[in-house]
């Protein structure tokens, strides 16, 4: 299978990813700042055009990594944990297990990013002024990197969702009003106005400058903003609609079960194809052993299934993903749709008390979605 992430390390925890679509960019970026280079600087020699913009196309990198950084740190310190940093096609984002319960904390966490472009900028441009008459290469990156940073620092202040500056609005209002539904709508609406903005923007790059690269481009960033500003309303509207709904209300107490021994085929012609479950625990609710589902049996060449016991191909308790029975339910939804799970067991204190299907939950939030409630 394909990769769309790849792994670059792990920073107090926190994993620090690559997306595929990231390096499109860095390579638009590094072969348009060659050239650029190049013809504003036409006596360097090509490879001092090239390793110029290398060592700042990836210093760049690094910017945004640490602007990101600032985010998560600051979420950390204060309580909400940080899963991933990923880098993509617009930029970064840094990946909170869950939304701010407190203005105060949504305010520092938003404001850090952009602070720590503030510095970085700021550090750069002194060692631009510092390098000035030495080395004109260095001077030239560094005049960039000091640029570029105070660039990222000020568009991320924009008060609209999903930039820094959303949040800070957000976090203001919210202050300001006491009401959390009242910052997110602000902010919803500021990313919208942001996004409409760019459109137009783009719009007069097209028409009027006849500038298509630009244009297009611009367009796709307002579009992806529109996007994640709306997305981010509705989230929050379904985390305040299902606010009181918790894992436990969403299990079944009917746990389908199988022993460690029972055979692949058996279990599949005894269990599966009749009940329609397409997975199981393994073992006793208060002995599980792990969970077998389908396509842990499709690992297996259909051969071999009279021989399988279930427990060799079944993923095992220590590596199994649970809730627990007050886990909120948009919690639940986000971790099954974010891991691509069809059920996940609900666990108490070792044994499993619940069971969550994927289809199950879905109906039982639409019920709760309708009653409100
Ligand atoms: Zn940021």
């Amino acid at each position: 299978m394909f990769k769309t992430v790849l792994l670059l390390g792990h920073v107090r925890g926190i994993r620090i990813e690559l997306h595929v679509s990231w390096l499109i960019i860095f390579t638009l970026f590094l072969v348009g700042m060659s050239a650029g280079l190049q013809q504003q600087y036409p006596d360097w020699p090509l490879s001092t055009a090239v390793l110029a913009a290398l060592a700042t196309a990836l210093t760049f990198f690094a910017s945004i990594v640490a602007h990101e950084l600032g985010h998560s740190l600051v979420a950390i310190r204060r309580g909400i944990p940080v899963r991933a940093i990923t880098l993509f096609i617009f930029g970064g984002v840094a990946q909170m297990s869950r939304d701010s319960d407190r203005p105060d904390d949504e305010f520092w966490i938003a404001i850090a990013g952009p602070l720590v472009s503030f510095s970085l900028a700021a550090g750069f441009g002194v060692l631009s002024l510092l390098t000035a008459g030495w080395h004109e290469a260095l001077h030239v990156a560094l005049t960039w990197l000091a640029f570029i940073n105070l660039v990222v620092a000020v568009f991320n202040l924009i008060p609209g969702f999903p930039l820094d500056g959303g949040r800070v609005f957000r976090a203001l209002v919210w202050k300001a009003t006491g009401d959390a539904r009242k910052g997110m709508d602000a902010a919803v609406m500021g990313g919208r106005v942001v996004a409409y903005a760019l459109f137009a923007v783009a719009l007069l790059n097209i028409l009027v400058l006849g500038n298509w690269v630009g244009g297009l481009w611009i367009t796709l960033i307002a579009w992806f903003l529109l996007n994640m500003a709306e997305g981010q309303g509705r989230a929050f509207d379904m985390r305040e609609r299902l606010g009181s709904v918790r894992a436990r209300d969403l299990a079944s107490g009917d746990i389908p079960r199988v022993t460690a021994e029972q055979t692949l085929s058996r279990w599949v012609s005894e269990q599966v194809l009749p009940s329609g479950e397409r997975a199981c625990l393994v073992g006793e609710p208060r002995r599980p052993l792990g969970l077998v589902s389908l396509s842990d049996a499709r690992a297996v060449p259909q051969d071999q299934w009279e021989i399988t016991p279930v427990s060799q191909v079944m993923t095992p308790l220590e590596a199994l993903v649970t809730v627990k029975p007050d886990t909120p339910a948009h919690e639940v939804l986000h971790l099954m749709t974010e891991r691509n799970l069809n059920q996940v067991p609900v666990m108490d204190d070792g044994r499993v008390s619940g069971w969550i299907d994927r289809h199950r939950l879905m109906r039982t939030l639409e019920l709760h979605m309708e009653v409100g409630r």
